[in-house]
């Protein structure tokens, strides 16, 4: 027996067992310190480990757990060897498919022997697979028990499994659980909320989330509807909306340098483009720039659906920078983003004679280290790179506006280390962009009164994406011809392969293989494979190479739903789009239709087609308006069968969905005044909890 409360919230990590020092390390890298910060490290999914199924009964895309006897097992060479080994449990077949495997692997697939699994049931080229399930093989019919509560999975880092994952929040649920304080009463909510603590203590609700019963199921957890979800939700937002205030307010009291009015630079660049800004751009622009002459900082969110050009809005008011003698920093979330930006500013600056620099964490020592000196000094005005610009060994002369770009939340991490490298006793204005739209009046209580600037108009001349659904078993072979066809015009393709997670096995393998099979069917085409699994340094060489042309198809896991930039590419593939959601086929679908060229978007699914990913697709072939997808997309939420990375990630949340937790919002605002003045210890607790003490809140 342990002892409730010998591990409490505020201990280390390393107070448990399995947990060492490289284990501790590994998860300070992921921001979990403390005990109370792996009881809200939440999980991300579930599996269903549960209950057993009939193979007769399975379904295409379920996970599940099946038991069944080795009917045979046997080594096929085909494009690519892999092991198959058929099963039956008396009501169906299934093949159980494995790409990597040794000898005495193979070896233990005997014939008459049972095997126990637990896998995604997928349609095979003969009958449903499942490809490298977990297993375990025994001589008679396996009778034990099946799990008692859903299988969490949770998000984690090379070197944390899951099962040490399990092991460690067992330990925190025992111990720690029982001791961590309410921080809200129920009776200073708003009734609706209210309701939902009243039905769920925090206790509860963790437990649930970490642990959830048997009875429970998955698409109820995905859908995040329950009391003891929503009450941690609206806990989660309360504790961001309340950083971010402590943010703004610190902000205000700050000083900025107020740059200058009138930008020859920029007027320069606007003569020398191609194009004529919006109306929609201009506006905006205008907006920042009065901003930026002022001399306290400017905190502005500026959103705007993919492909409405917002990077060249950035570009011009951080010429305001350059022309003021000051620096300014671009920074994006991913280093194929950051690149992107990296050209084009290097495209539209230095004509003028205006260095830009770059800065990644993969930047080869000797060249990062002249960077380093150049900030430091004031010679390179212009920098442009990923988290790596903000860290501890990265001193600025003089910088007078930071731009951040995907980022849906403030770049409050970067604040603090900010203003203490700025040697001027000033911190620099800030400019976040998102393509996430939000409502702007929520956008307005969540983010405390900050600014918003919205581009709601595309560029002329974008004819928009002609989308068609269809079946991918039926038109598989149409669908090879058209990208022939597109090619043969001299236009490049996309095929999006699914992404299950960043480093999952299986969509790799899918891409691999459809990378294989169209070069088998196009050899006079070029095609290039990226995926979660290659390493930055191979990916970047296929970007460039696609980017530059010298590819005709590129074959991709989702890697490039974010801020490529191929204005030849006119046609994207979708693979099992009945499986995305929304908004990240909006964001697929934002990559093409770039150029002049009229462009089509093909969303290949494998039927049957459930009714909201019917909806789904319907939606993305009926329109184009990002606002119009966002509103269907809330509305059609939780239907729990959609693969990829959740939203919350890219926001930085653990378990809120700003879309989809939108109704809470409206509370925030009163529950965050009352806190602060009744409760200003509950306040600061509660940013600690679910904010971290990372982003400098706590010792600001
Ligand atoms: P996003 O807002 O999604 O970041 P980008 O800034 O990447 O969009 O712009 C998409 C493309 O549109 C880029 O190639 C950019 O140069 C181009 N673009 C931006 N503004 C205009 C405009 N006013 N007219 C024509 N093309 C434009
Ligand atoms: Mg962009």
């Amino acid at each position: 027996m342990v002892d409730a409360g010998k591990l409490g919230p505020d201990q280390s990590v390393s107070a448990l067992s399995g947990v060492g020092p490289q284990i501790a390390a590994k998860l300070a890298r992921m921001h979990i310190n403390t005990l109370q910060d792996v009881l809200f490290h939440l999980p991300i999914r579930y599996e269903d480990r549960t209950r057993l199924s009939e193979i007769g009964a399975l379904i295409a895309g379920n996970s599940v757990v099946v038991v069944g006897q080795i009917e045979l097992a046997q080594v096929v060479y085909g494009r690519r060897r892999s092991l198959l080994v058929r099963i039956s449990d008396g009501t169906g077949n299934l093949t159980l498919r494995l790409f990597h495997f040794s000898r005495a692997q193979e070896k233990g697939f005997r014939r008459g022997a049972w095997v126990r699994c637990f896998g995604e049931v997928r349609r095979g080229p003969k009958s449903l697979e499942m490809v490298h399930p977990e297993y375990r093989i025994s001589s008679e019919r396996p009778t034990g028990a099946l799990e008692a509560t859903l299988t969490p999975v949770y998000s984690t880092t090379e070197g944390v499994s899951q099962l040490l994952w399990r092991k460690i929040t067992d330990q925190v649920l025992k111990q720690t659980l029982p001791v961590v304080p309410e921080l809200l009463s129920t009776d200073s909510l708003p009734p609706t909320i209210s309701e939902a603590y009243a039905a769920s203590s925090l206790q509860s609700a963790l437990q649930h989330l970490h642990r959830p019963s048997a009875g429970c199921n998955i698409e109820d957890m995905a859908s995040a509807s329950s009391a003891a979800h929503q009450r941690l939700i609206y806990e989660e937002l309360l504790a961001h909306h309340l950083s971010l205030r402590h943010s703004r307010q610190q902000q205000q009291a700050e000083a900025a340098p107020g740059l200058v009015a009138a930008s020859p630079s920029a007027d320069k660049l606007l003569n020398e483009l191609d194009f004529d800004l919006t109306a929609a751009q201009q506006r905006v622009l205008a907006e920042i720039v009065d901003d930026l002459c002022l001399d306290t900082p400017m905190l502005r969110l500026l959103q705007g659906d993919v492909g409405c050009g917002k990077t060249v809005v950035a570009a011009l008011a951080m010429l305001h920078a350059v022309d003021s003698k000051l620096q300014t920093a671009l920074m994006a979330p991913t280093e194929l983003l950051a690149e992107q930006h990296y050209r084009s500013l290097k495209q539209w600056f230095e004509p003028q004679g205006i260095l830009v620099g770059w800065l990644a964490s993969k930047t080869p020592a000797k060249q990062k280290n002249s960077t380093l000196e150049m900030l430091a000094s004031g010679e390179l005005q212009v920098v442009v790179g990923t988290h790596a610009l903000f860290q501890e060994t990265v001193e600025y002369h003089n910088l007078g506006l930071v731009v951040i770009d995907e980022q849906h939340r403030f770049g409050v991490d970067q604040r603090l280390a900010l203003r203490s490298k700025s040697r001027a006793a000033t911190v620099p204005h800030q400019l976040v962009m998102t393509a996430t739209p939000i409502p702007r009046t929520l956008a307005m209580s969540f983010y405390a009164d900050l600014d918003v600037s919205s581009i709601d108009q595309l560029p002329p001349g974008r004819t928009p994406v002609e989308t068609v659904v269809m079946s991918a078993q039926e038109r598989r072979v149409d669908v090879v011809k058209r990208v022939q066809h597109a090619c043969a015009e001299g236009r490049q393709v996309y095929w999006v392969c699914p992404l299950i997670d960043e480093s999952d096995v299986i969509s790799a393998q899918a891409a691999t293989d459809t990378e294989q099979e169209l070069a088998a069917a196009l050899p006079d085409l070029r095609v290039g494979l990226v995926h979660g699994r290659m390493k930055p340094v191979e990916k970047d060489k296929v970007m460039t190479a696609f980017r530059s042309g010298n590819l005709d198809i590129l074959v991709a896991t989702t890697v490039i739903e974010v801020g490529v930039d191929v204005p030849n590419a006119s046609l994207m593939i979708v693979e099992n789009s009945e499986r995305m959601g929304l908004a990240q086929l909006h964001q697929l679908r934002g990559r093409v239709g770039r150029g002049s060229a009229q462009s089509y978007c093909i969303m290949l699914y494998d039927p049957p087609l459930s009714a909201h990913a019917k909806h789904r697709l319907q939606t993305m072939r009926d329109t184009s308006d990002g606002f119009v997808i966002a509103e269907q997309d809330l509305a059609m939420r939780g239907a729990g069968e959609m693969l990829g990375t959740r939203q919350t990630g890219s926001l930085g949340f653990k378990l809120a969905d700003i879309m989809r937790d939108q109704h809470l919002i409206p509370y925030l605002p009163a529950a965050a005044d009352r806190l602060l003045t009744h409760q200003p210890q509950q306040a600061a607790a509660l940013i600690e909890r679910w904010v971290g003490t990372r982003e400098g809140y706590v010792n600001a």
